[in-house]
């Protein structure tokens, strides 16, 4: 395994961590399980709980950002069968690598978190599905519920309260496309792992058909954190709209790659200079800021923007899972793009024609491209091979696909109209 760097300026999810200290003694010594206690000890309504994390400015940590505490307020109060709650850690997008991360340092810190998730929406059974591709860490989560478990945080009647709790943990498939919450839920029903159409959504049919709420880990490990220092406290350690600590994984060409907890909103600048800056003192080139499904952004652009939802969407791109890709001035785009159009066309699950068929269309022309082969009318069809994925698939991994080649082409055209006039690369010369 690579070695990561784990460094915060913000003190929550990772803060003091350093994979020694995951177990529960650890957890309680610094103040863990404490707010569970506390909302059930004096018994606050779970509407309480659920305003307390709206007023945080809480948003979806696994990259679609949206507002926690409205997600909990959609789950159905009266509902008389079973509810669900699902812990998403299905983590595959390449530049991701913070939720494996925060199973392996701070486990307690998620399970906690479902604890008081569930409390707040009258859930009584969870699930954490774990990507297939991490094995230790989904040991290490068994291991964590097996000590909340024997300490009376887990199962019925939770602390000498009303509220009982089961949590399990769920190996997944190891199938990038089993992170969609619908195709998630097909998985852990035992079927192959293949989004579903919405509406219906999972708040009114979810898993097995019942009501079931999902979350990222990095959702769930936050909020602890929300209702020990309180909604607004944590809301100010971000920006307006934009609220708390957000943990970004950064790699590529950077001195330090690892997982960085900073403030949301904190500038890119500081983030770069927090990895070491970009690696051999080379010129930044680019960077993808929210994961490979996120549009890449010039260097130049990025040193001016502030790492929150906003002004990343106003920089063109989005700050997704913050999965942030650093590229230096020595990165031939036509091959990143590549890299990154082969992996879509790998995983598309195959349901809808114009990403089973699409994904693989525009990885043969970027392909010829690179290869010294490609055609004057090259780039307007990757354009629009890409405007007929977008927006007409079931998931949203068909914009996923789309949009990298899209900002590809439209932000470095100059690079694969050289590699196209010339069969060769204009910044590597091996390439
Ligand atoms: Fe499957 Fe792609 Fe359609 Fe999503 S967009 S359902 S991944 S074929």
């Amino acid at each position: 395994m690579t070695c990561l760097h784990n460094r915060h300026i913000s003190p929550v999810v990772l803060a003091g961590l350093d994979g020694s200290n995951w177990r529960l003694r650890d957890y309680v010594a610094r103040g863990g399980y404490e707010a569970m206690k506390r909302i059930l000890s004096e018994k606050i309504s779970p509407d309480r709980v659920i305003d307390e994390v709206r007023i945080s400015g809480l948003r979806g940590r696994g990259g679609a950002g949206f507002p926690t505490g409205l997600k909990w307020s959609f789950m159905p109060r009266r509902h008389a069968g079973k509810k669900y709650l699902i812990c998403n850690s299905d983590e595959g997008e390449p530049g991701t690598f913070k939720d494996r991360d925060i199973l392996r340092y701070n486990p307690h810190a998620v399970i906690e978190g479902m604890i008081i998730a569930a409390y707040a929406m009258g859930v009584t059974i969870g699930y954490n599905y774990i990507h297939g591709e991490i094995w230790a860490e989904y040991e290490r989560f068994e291991e964590a519920i097996e000590e909340a478990r024997a300490a009376g945080f887990l199962g019925q009647r939770i602390l000498g309260s009303e509220f009982s709790f089961q949590l399990h943990a769920f190996h997944g498939y190891g199938a990038y496309i089993c992170g969609e919450e619908t195709a998630l839920i097909e998985s852990i029903e035992g079927k192959k792992g293949q989004p579903r159409h919405k509406p219906p959504f999972p708040a009114s049919v979810g898993l097995y058909g019942r009501p079931t709420t999902i979350n990222n880990t990095e959702t769930f490990a936050s909020v602890p954190f929300v209702m020990s220092m309180g909604g607004a406290k944590y809301a100010a350690l971000g920006k307006p709209n934009n609220g708390g600590s957000k943990i970004f994984s950064i790699s590529g060409d950077v001195e330090l790659p690892g997982n960085y907890e900073v403030p949301v909103g904190t500038p890119f600048a500081t983030l770069l200079a927090l990895a070491g800056g970009v690696r051999n003192g080379k010129k930044l080139k680019a960077v993808i800021p929210g994961g490979s499904s996120s549009p890449v952004v010039h260097g130049d652009v990025m040193m001016q923007t502030d790492m929150d939802y906003d002004a990343i969407a106003k920089a063109g791109s989005m700050l997704g899972s913050g999965a942030v890709i650093v590229l230096d001035e020595t990165r031939c785009m036509v091959k990143s793009l590549l890299r990154l159009a082969y992996f879509y066309y790998e995983e598309s699950c195959g349901q809808c024609t114009p990403c089973r068929e699409g994904t693989g269309w525009m990885y043969r022309v970027i392909k010829r491209i690179e290869n010294g082969e490609g055609k004057s009318e090259d780039l307007d069809l990757l354009l629009s091979i890409a405007d007929n994925i977008q927006g007409r698939t079931i998931c949203a991994f068909g914009d996923a696909a789309a949009m990298p080649v899209r900002s590809f082409v439209q932000n470095f055209r100059s690079e694969f109209e050289h590699h196209i006039k010339h069969g060769k690369c204009m910044v590597s010369p091996y390439v």
